[in-house]
């Protein structure tokens, strides 16, 4: 099956007792059993939920990978991947993180004895030089959030396995979807998503997503997700799996509106740089044209005028895009990620890699792309 066929057929099949052709929300936490331990599969619905199951089938498919589990939320996904580890273990991760992962690796995880270095993925060499013996795992995240780095998932997957072929490989695979681009396919064995952004696309629910091949890692995380609980519910479940049926058109024009506001802001007087792995002097561009099929819908740039009090302003002038935290709905959001989604990093490391009062992040959306630049360019000028 080609992407667009399996985002609407992956792992589904009417649901056996009606034929309901889309499953139903089995909003139940147990199940009958004819004798003790006897029963249809599904005994409490923190182990397995026939809305979850469905959905995690999908997950499935469309990163073409053979088991997928869902989370409360994407964080919950992430902390599952690093339950696999033990005290004094090691990772190496990217300088230019998700905040949330950010905090959650430095105030949870340092505290029971994980390392982490942070390294800049641009070039593979950085991330082998990283290694030691107490590394477990590498955490990728390509296009970064907000500076839009672009790591080479392939060239990492391949420097770090010949290093040391049990050092796990996890991609947050979130801003580009796997409309974009398939890691496993690449060389990795975890594949993480905030389902809350494109997988979900309708700004609806809060979820997270794992994506894996091989059938040991996939007990360990099932195993995980069981004894630790932060599952995703049969209502959110629903939803994420309707979102999914949507995700091949509503890239595409998140894709095509996405390039047309790079280049808008990039030829527009009143904005300094614009961060976009689609622009050829990206310093990246090579690795994202190769890694990637589309250039995906999320653009930062910074204006010109470098004050907070102008960043603001133009923040507060937007009409049609909303001024919101997250990403990936099918309406377009600006964010200003120095006060919020990137706060919990330090003012000292932020500035180091270029986070700025000055810098905004759009999640640009599939309305129509006039109304779009039209209100970016009157947010401008005003
Ligand atoms: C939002 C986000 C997360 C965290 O996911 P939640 O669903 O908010 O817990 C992780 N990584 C990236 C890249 C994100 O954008």
């Amino acid at each position: 099956m080609k992407f667009s066929t399996k985002v609407i057929h992956g792992g589904q099949k009417p649901e056996e007792s009606t034929g309901s052709v889309m499953p139903p929300i089995f909003q139940t936490s147990t199940y009958a059993q004819s004798s003790p331990g006897e029963h249809k599969g599904y005994a409490y619905s923190r182990s397995a939920n026939p809305s979850r199951t469905a959905l995690e089938k999908a997950l499935a498919a469309i990163e073409n990978a053979n088991y997928g589990f869902a989370f409360s939320s994407g964080l919950a996904a992430i902390d599952c991947v690093l339950r696999l580890l033990k005290p004094g273990d090691e990772v190496i991760a990217g300088d230019d993180l998700y905040g949330g992962t950010y905090r959650m690796f430095t105030r949870l995880f340092e505290k029971y004895g994980l390392q982490f270095k942070y390294v800049d993925m641009d070039s593979v060499s950085n991330v082998s030089a990283a290694i030691s013996n107490q590394t477990k795992l590498v955490w990728i995240e390509t296009p970064t959030n907000p500076l839009m780095k672009i790591a080479d998932i392939e060239e990492i997957s391949n420097a770090v396995k010949s290093q040391n072929k049990d050092i796990l490989i996890a991609v947050d695979n979130t801003f580009a979807t796997p409309y974009i681009q398939q890691p496993l396919d690449l060389g990795v064995d975890i594949v993480m998503h905030s389902a809350t952004k494109y997988i979900g696309g309708h700004s609806d629910l809060v979820m997270g997503a794992l994506m894996v091949n091989t059938e040991e890692i996939a007990k360990e995380l099932h195993f995980i997700q069981f004894a630790a609980g932060a599952i995703a519910g049969p209502m959110d479940s629903f939803l994420a799996l309707r979102g999914i049926k949507t995700l091949d058109v509503r890239m595409q024009r998140h894709c095509e509106n996405g390039i047309a506001v790079a280049n808008f802001l990039k030829n527009h007087p009143k904005v300094g740089k614009v961060y976009f792995p689609g622009f050829e002097s990206h310093p990246n561009y090579n690795v994202a044209k190769k890694q990637m099929r589309d250039f995906g819908g999320m653009v930062s740039f910074k204006l010109k005028d470098e004050r907070k009090e102008a960043t603001f302003k133009f923040l507060e002038n937007i009409k049609l895009f909303t001024l919101a935290e997250s990403l990936g709905g099918v309406e377009s959001l600006a964010n200003h990620p120095v006060t919020m989604t990137h706060g919990s990093i330090p003012e000292e490391d932020r500035l180091k890699i270029g986070i700025t009062d000055s810098l905004v992040r759009l999640s640009v959306g599939i309305e129509n792309i006039e109304d779009l630049l039209q209100d970016l360019d009157q947010a401008l000028k005003a």
